[in-house]
């Protein structure tokens, strides 16, 4: 059983037209150095069409970074999952910490994302984390497991998806955890999910990867890729990244 890796970065609320030039630059540089994994940029909504026309062809697969849980409807401002497929996305961030927290997602919400997503033909990355008090009380494998049994749907022992591990202490602030810690982390995901899906999903990293700690963290066996924020804005760090594994 072998399990792709993805390296997967997250532009959050930042790009405009002129940034597209950040996805050139990295579609260049990986059609000549190709990457051991499969590449997205999840870019805001505004620039999907666009990065998915400058990007044909390439190896960069794109994704979003939301989606409705139903498909069309009077839901001002909201974006429905085959939105973003007929915008060019083939992928889609779901339960990201800075969701759950600003938008008070429940697991309920993005247990209805995905499965939102998989009807229009979307791979979901699915979000789970602790919050720092969490770590403290010793609570993080608990959290988890319940983080996955709530956003994580049975549909989707057959389906083809991607869980990131992103611990919310670490997300935007330059600490990560030890490296045993990320490990035991995955394990406790792994086993948490269902089916033959859960058995190839590829698990990823997510919470300040940069192009220095990138190599030790995607040799953690379990890691099978990374979720990274800020150094995906910049084509060469997140090309460090890429080729640390
Ligand atoms: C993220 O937004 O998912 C993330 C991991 O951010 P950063 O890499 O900036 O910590």
């Amino acid at each position: 059983m072998t399990i792709r890796p993805l390296i997967a970065g997250n532009w959050k609320m930042n790009g405009t037209a002129a940034s597209l030039d950040e996805a050139k630059q990295l579609a260049a540089a990986l059609a000549e150095s190709p990457a051991a994994c499969d590449v997205a940029l999840c870019p805001p909504a505004t620039l999907l069409a666009q990065m998915a026309w400058v990007l044909k062809g390439s190896a960069i697969l794109i994704g979003a970074q939301d989606c409705h849980g139903k498909d069309s409807g009077a839901y001002t401002g909201d974006i429905a999952a085959p939105m973003l497929a007929d915008a060019g996305a083939s992928l889609v961030i779901l339960g990201h910490s800075e969701r759950r927290t600003y938008h008070g997602e429940t697991d309920a919400e993005v247990a209805a994302k995905v499965e939102a997503a998989l009807w229009a033909g979307l791979k979901p990355i699915i979000c789970v984390g602790e919050t720092l008090e969490q770590r403290q009380a010793d609570q993080t494998l608990q959290v988890l497991t319940s983080q996955i049994a709530g956003s994580v749907p049975a549909s989707l022992a057959d389906a083809a998806f991607a869980v990131a591990y992103e611990p919310c202490w670490a997300i935007g602030t330059g600490l990560t955890p030890t490296l045993d810690q990320i490990a035991q982390a995955h394990a406790a995901i792994r086993a948490a999910l269902p089916g033959q899906g859960g058995a190839v999903a590829p698990i990823l990293y997510g919470g300040s990867v940069k192009p220095d700690n990138a190599g030790e963290i995607l040799k953690i066996a379990q890691v099978g890729g990374a979720l990274v924020g800020g150094a995906s804005l910049k084509a060469s760090d997140f090309l460090g990244i890429i080729l640390a594994l």
